[in-house]
């Protein structure tokens, strides 16, 4: 807690052991009754931090991760247990580690109504466009994970149509901007047959450019998802993306 003090984020996490998706029940259990006791621990030594005159940003926010593996009922007893501390925001810790979409769906669904309905409520390392839809619409608020960078950097681009392989030869000569939808730098300057080149020629200008427009698409479908939230319309909006995801089949 200490070394996320001195970093001074606006949000700091807790610490909470992580175990693997397919963990035993009787492994998980006492795993989550630790992460339980260090969550106390963090949030004591977080008030004493943010109490000392020389901390650097003494405004630090604390959430609390929720564990149990894909065990529902260890889910939701621990996501009561730590609600009642009245932490800043809430985790969702250890989903998208191995376990199918459809049992973190599940979990999400059993899961985020015992978390508190006027605290964020974040999606740790998850997802793909289409992960993030279907978790906003079961209620979660934020998310971090690393492919809109990783996969540009392994040549896919992310657009309304679904992911593009780059390095695919059909783009060879295909003049078009890597989305015709997106106003991203990368979009607005050049060309798929110009990043394809650059990509095969091993330049790095190409990976940076994929990455620049991937998180740029990433933002914007993040911003697009809080107006339609705003507008009422969130359930029109995510069919309309999903329809357009499947369009191209890239893979
Ligand atoms: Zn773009």
């Amino acid at each position: 807690m200490r070394i996320q003090s001195n970093l001074g984020s606006t949000i700091a996490m807790a610490l909470d052991e992580c175990p693997p998706a397919l963990a035993e029940r009787s492994y998980v259990k006492p795993s989550v009754d630790r992460t339980t006791r260090w969550l106390k621990r963090c949030k004591n030594e977080m008030r004493r931090l943010n109490e000392l005159p020389d901390t650097i940003n003494r405004e630090q926010l604390l959430f609390g991760i929720n564990q149990g593996a894909i065990y529902d009922d260890i889910r939701i007893e621990h996501a009561k247990e730590i609600s009642e501390l009245e932490l800043d925001g809430y985790a969702i810790g250890g989903l998208a580690v191995g376990e199918t979409h459809e049992e973190m769906y599940r979990i999400l669904d059993s899961t985020v109504p015992h978390l508190p309905k006027d605290k964020p409520v974040y999606l740790m390392g998850v997802g793909t466009p289409e992960n993030i839809l279907e978790a906003v619409s079961r209620g979660v608020d934020m998310f971090d994970c690393v492919y809109p960078s990783r996969n540009g950097r392994h040549g896919h681009a992310y657009t309304n149509s679904g992911k593009l392989n780059m390095l695919n030869k059909r783009f060879e000569k295909d003049m078009r901007p890597l989305d015709e939808s997106c106003q991203c730098p990368a979009c607005r300057h050049y060309s798929r047959a110009y990043i394809r080149h650059l990509l095969k020629a091993g330049e790095m200008l190409g990976m940076r450019l994929l990455v620049l427009h991937n998180l740029y698409f990433y933002n914007r479908m993040m911003e697009e998802i809080r107006s339609a939230i705003e507008e009422k319309r969130f359930s029109e909006y995510k069919k309309a993306k999903t329809e357009g995801f499947s369009k191209i089949l890239d893979e």
